[in-house]
């Protein structure tokens, strides 16, 4: 039998053969490609020659890419059409990719070679990537354990192991929980206040389950506008108490012990290198640096935002009251807040949805790439997907040359996980001068079409799209010469700017007027609205800002400190909570259980990196309005300073080169008119 996997991929672009891959070939394939990735290194550490730059630390960027692409297609499916099968695989082969990476990096002839390298590289003549590239291989080698003794070295290989293993675990419960939940309505009193479109996809959904009445779900597209509309207000309770308690109900599917284990695991292992907490472990390769920055940073936003936030609730509040609400809850938030927003700005969201019908708001992305960084996308059918909802596109410049390929996954189902997430199945790099361009995707839960309507997204739809998209910029125009250190692959406070900075363009007039058209009439959106859409941009700010910054803290809080003394999840988070939180605490739910950016992306002590980044892309959008937000010359500095460099400099080094200054918190804060 032959396994597609492990063939060269014959298909156009040499794109992933998803229509020949069956679930049996992975296990397989992740054998034989982990062996063959293995006969590499040892090329590389046995080799009779002396170490050289390029026979050491290049060969190590160019080994094992049979098995990374194997990987990305595997994990990329895991997350975004996954099953029983898929998640038991990814089970049993996770720990086999740790182990093998932890292999590399204790191999101590390995180490050796790159040392000597490290050790000597100022005397190599050596351009400013291949400096980056010799120092995170030392780093990463030091950073996983290459200084140990042999017996601290088997003590890291099994926590890591160990933590693997409870991250997948953390994951499959937060996804269990969410199937396991729906909301069956058959009493239409009950759903009073909801729009047409959230009644119409609840309407199908329970057909599909062979169900009289409506099915509400916790995927976002089915929770936000029951939350956001539903009058009765038991029925919010029951749904929002249901999404706050997601893997927090002592059944098999409970987080809580796992989440302990995990920052017990995590600080065991900083203290094996000879960090004092893994906070310190991981800041050591960020922007930020240290912990200390990233508290005053996230303690200097709140005290800016806490008066704002506290006066925001206030009015929430007052507002509940003329309903006889004595005690505003969290179950009470987005359902007061849109009131309020309707009240203050006499705005209704849905009254957006027809401006922003999927296919135009592509349209409209694609365009604004053209205007800004010269890409054609052309949608083409002739390479496989992996699901028939899945979009296609090649990627060129306005000269016809090949960009990369995107993917494009739009809407939810079963076996796809939450949210919005870039990823890709390919990356890039330059090899014997040829440039192998990456295969990018894009993966979103949006609202999806219905038998009467097209798919019409929310606002809030459109600027996650236009956020993924500049991820997936970032991916298609990586243009460095190791794949190690193209694309996003760059420090992680560091990898959301070009993404939120894209975001800007969903509130300025003269990029809405390219794409949002009423897709009935094709009218252009009314100024009116455009001018409600900036305005309401910072409608509860304060609010929104103190949201994240608990998220940050509690993150830090978990990541920055011993945890030795911690015995109680909940209580844990509530005390780190205290100085963020404005409405009562609900007891039957925890955040910690499900906050699986940082128990199981890769986010841990990384949470605050949103707002750090808002603080950059704020700056960096303040130099397009003052030379225009279509300017090719800003656009072609942004290009070629972040967009086309990866990681191959420090972050900071390419910031200045396209800002020419240090960016400060200020453009952030007046943004979000924080401040006057
Ligand atoms: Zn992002």
């Amino acid at each position: 039998m032959t396994n597609p996997l492990l063939q060269n991929f014959n298909t156009p672009f040499s794109t992933a053969p998803f229509s020949k891959i069956k679930t049996e070939h992975f296990k397989p394939a992740f054998t034989e490609a982990i062996k063959k990735a293995r006969q590499e290194i040892a090329g590389i550490s046995n080799s009779k020659e002396g170490p050289t730059f390029g026979n050491t630390v290049e060969a190590l960027d160019f080994s094992g890419q049979k098995l990374d692409r194997i990987s990305s297609i595997f994990f990329n499916l895991n997350s975004a059409e996954t099953n029983d099968e898929i998640q038991k695989i990814a089970q049993e082969v996770s720990p086999m990719l740790t182990e093998f990476a932890n292999d590399i990096r204790l191999n101590e002839k390995l180490f050796k070679r790159v040392k000597h390298i490290y050790d000597i590289k100022d005397a190599l003549n050596l351009t400013a990537e291949q400096g980056t590239l010799i120092s995170n291989n030392y780093k990463s080698f030091v950073r996983n354990g290459a200084n140990l003794s042999k017996k601290d070295k088997s003590e890291l290989r099994k926590i890591d192991t160990d933590l693997s293993k409870l991250k997948l675990k953390f994951g499959e419960n937060v996804l269990a929980e969410t199937n396991a939940f729906e909301f069956h309505i058959t009493d239409k009193d009950n759903l009073k206040g909801l729009p047409e479109s959230a009644l119409e996809a609840a309407r199908i959904l329970a057909k599909q389950k062979n169900k009289d009445g409506w099915i509400f779900t916790l995927d976002y597209p089915s929770y936000i506008p029951f939350m956001t509309y539903a009058e009765t207000r038991e029925l919010r309770k029951k749904m929002a108490v249901a999404f706050g308690s997601k893997a927090f109900h002592n059944n098999t599917y409970d987080n809580q012990q796992i989440v302990l284990d995990i920052v017990k695991l995590r600080h065991k292992r900083a203290n094996l290198l000879g960090y004092k907490t893994h906070a310190l472990f991981v800041l050591e390769e960020r922007m930020a640096e240290t912990p200390k920055n990233v508290t005053d940073f996230l303690e200097d936003l709140l005290t800016k935002a806490k008066p704002a936030a506290k006066k925001e609730f206030d009015s929430l509040a007052e507002l509940a009251k003329k309903d006889g609400i004595d005690q505003l809850e969290k179950w009470d938030a987005p359902f007061y807040s849109e009131k309020l927003k309707k009240e203050v700005f006499d705005f209704d969201e849905e009254a957006l949805r027809p401006y922003f019908k999927l296919e135009n708001v592509i349209d409209g992305v694609f365009t604004i790439s053209n205007k800004l960084y010269d890409l054609v996308f052309e949608e083409i059918h002739d390479i496989d997907i992996y699901h028939d909802d899945v979009k296609s596109y090649k990627v060129t410049d306005t000269s016809g040359n090949f960009i990369a390929i995107l993917y494009a996954d739009f809407f939810p189902r079963k076996g796809k996980r939450n949210g919005a997430w870039m990823t890709s199945y390919k990356g890039q790099w330059i090899k014997d001068g040829e440039n192998s361009r990456p295969h990018i995707s894009i993966v979103c839960n949006f609202t999806k079409p219905t038998e009467t309507k097209p798919s019409l997204l929310t606002f809030t739809e459109v600027t996650t799209l236009f956020h993924e998209f500049g991820h997936a910029l970032h991916g298609m125009l990586a243009d460095t010469t190791y794949q190690s250190l193209s694309g996003t692959n760059v420090y992680w406070d560091f990898v959301e700017l070009p993404s939120q900075l894209l975001e800007n363009w969903c509130y300025e007039k003269e990029a809405l007027n390219l794409f949002a058209k009423h897709y009935e009439t094709n009218k252009p959106i009314p100024m009116e609205l455009i001018e409600k859409i900036k305005q309401s941009s910072n409608f509860l700010e304060g609010i929104q800002t103190l949201r994240q910054l608990s998220f940050g803290i509690l993150d830090m809080n978990w990541h920055g400190k011993s945890p030795s003394g911690i015995k109680n999840v909940k209580e844990y988070e509530t005390e780190s909570f205290k100085n963020t939180q404005l409405y009562p605490d609900v007891k039957d739910n925890c955040m910690s259980t499900s906050f699986s950016h940082i128990f199981q992306g890769g986010y841990s002590s990384g949470y605050y990196s949103y707002k750090w980044a808002e603080v950059l892309d704020a700056d960096a959008f303040a130099l397009f309005l003052e030379n225009g937000i279509f300017d090719k010359q800003t656009a072609q500095k942004f290009k070629t300073t972040i967009l086309t460099k990866g990681g191959t400099q420090k972050p900071m080094d390419l910031y200045l080169k396209f800002r020419g200054k240090k960016p400060t918190n200020n453009a952030l804060l007046k943004r979000a008119g924080l401040v006057k």
